[in-house]
Formats: C-alpha cells, structure tokens, sequence
C-alpha cells in the first residue's frame, strides 16, 4: 500500500508536469490536491511521506477527527459541497473552500468569518454545463453578482472551480474546462475581478484540465486507488 502510493503520486506528478510543458505552462503553476476523502490516516500518511502535503476532504465531520489526528505541517481544503450550518465548523480547519456557490452562503460565511476573526480564502463553484444536478453558479447569475460579491469584505476570493459531467473520456470535458477558464477572463478583463485560481481536473481529465489552464487539479483515485463505497 505505501510503496504504491509513493509510486502512484510519483506518477501522478511526472503526468502534471508533462501536461503543463505541452501547453508551455510551469509545472510548479500547478497544485495537487490529494482527495483523501474515505481514506484512515495511516494511508495519508505514506502520502505524506511521500513528500504531499495538501490534501483534499470533503465531509466535515470525517475531515475533522483526520485533520486533529495528522500533523499540524498539512493543509487542508474542503472540495465538497458546504452547507450553511457547517460554516462555522469548516472555517477554522481549512485554508481553502473550493465549493461555494451561492450568494446566501458567502454571506452566511463573510459573517461567521467576523465573528471568529478569519479572513477564508474560497473559491466559486460554477455549474458551466447547466447540468440541473449540479451544484454551482449559473454562468450568467455569477456574471450578474459581482459587484455584490466583492462587497463580502472578510471573503478572499481566489478564483472558480468546476466538476464536469461524467464522461466517457477526459476529451469530453475539455470544452467546460475552456469555459471555466473563458468565464474567469471574462471576469477579470470586463468586471475587473482578479481570479487567479482554477480548481479543475480529477484522476481522469486532469491533463486536460491543465492543457486548459487548471491551477488546482483534485487527485483521488488516481493516488489512493478506488473508494470503498460508504
Ligand atoms: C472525490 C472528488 C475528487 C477526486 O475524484 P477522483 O476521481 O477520485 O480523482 C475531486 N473533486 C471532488 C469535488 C470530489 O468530490
């Protein structure tokens, strides 16, 4: 188990890198999010020893007891869906939300923020294939909200993320990756709102999503091996 985790992300590595010098992007531009989701420590641990860091949970309550159990040197991000109520438990363990995608939410969080004196960084989930069971901004509606976002003043808001429809293969997902990629442009040049963060790709379309100009890809299956089912 442990030599193969090494081996695993030495290979997830070495095909990060290769991606981002296809596109002539820096391999070090590229953060990997280790989604430990499901996994005990001791399996994070040989990840850990294995020179990762960052690693991705998405359920509070499971994220929570493995975050106090590991050593204090990792960082944590939530990548699953937040639900009001568990703002104020999520907010002190990690340094960045991948999955808000809602104007009540980043308030109820800019207002838990002040109360526990943090500033989270976070990232706005946007739903860009208008899939009706996808958790995100509609495109259009996240266009429209800028000016209120922006307004959330103890919210550092980095960038978008997005998961694209399951897919037969990696290719398929490459034109939401683009349109994630276009939408932040957009963003920036005619809203003047700096998004420098793209949270994209999992184990199968991650190469994909680099090519089109991921900065976060968020690796599970592809470090740890398949999930038992909960
Ligand atoms: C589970 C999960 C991942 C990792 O998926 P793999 O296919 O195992 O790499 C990435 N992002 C989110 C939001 C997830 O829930």
């Amino acid at each position: 188990m442990e030599l193969n985790i090494g081996k695993n992300l030495s290979e997830v590595r070495s095909r990060i890198a290769n991606a981002a010098r296809r596109v002539a992007r820096s391999p070090e531009s590229i953060h990997l999010i280790a989604v430990s989701k499901t996994h005990p420590t001791e399996v994070i641990m040989a990840a850990v020893d294995a020179g990762q860091l960052i690693f991705g949970e998405n359920r509070i309550q499971e994220a929570k007891p493995k975050i106090a159990a590991l050593p204090a040197r990792l960082r944590w991000h939530l990548i699953g869906h937040l639900q009001s109520n568990k703002v104020r438990l999520a907010l002190p363990s990690f340094e960045l939300i991948h999955g808000v995608d809602s104007l009540e939410l980043l308030a109820d969080i800019d207002r838990v923020a002040g109360e526990l004196g943090l500033f989270p960084r976070i990232l706005l989930q946007v739903n860009v294939s208008g899939e009706a069971s996808k958790f995100g901004f509609a495109p259009a509606k996240l266009l429209n909200s800028v000016e209120e976002i922006v307004r959330f003043d103890r919210l550092q808001i980095d960038g978008l993320m997005t998961i694209p429809p399951l897919a037969p293969s990696a290719e398929f997902s490459r034109k939401y990756f683009a349109a994630l990629r276009e939408l932040r442009d957009r963003l920036g040049q005619q809203y003047r709102f700096q998004l420098p963060e793209l949270s994209m790709g999992m184990s199968n379309d991650f190469e994909v999503a680099i090519e089109e100009g991921a900065t976060m890809v968020r690796v599970g299956t592809a470090i740890f091996g398949p999930r038992a089912s909960r």
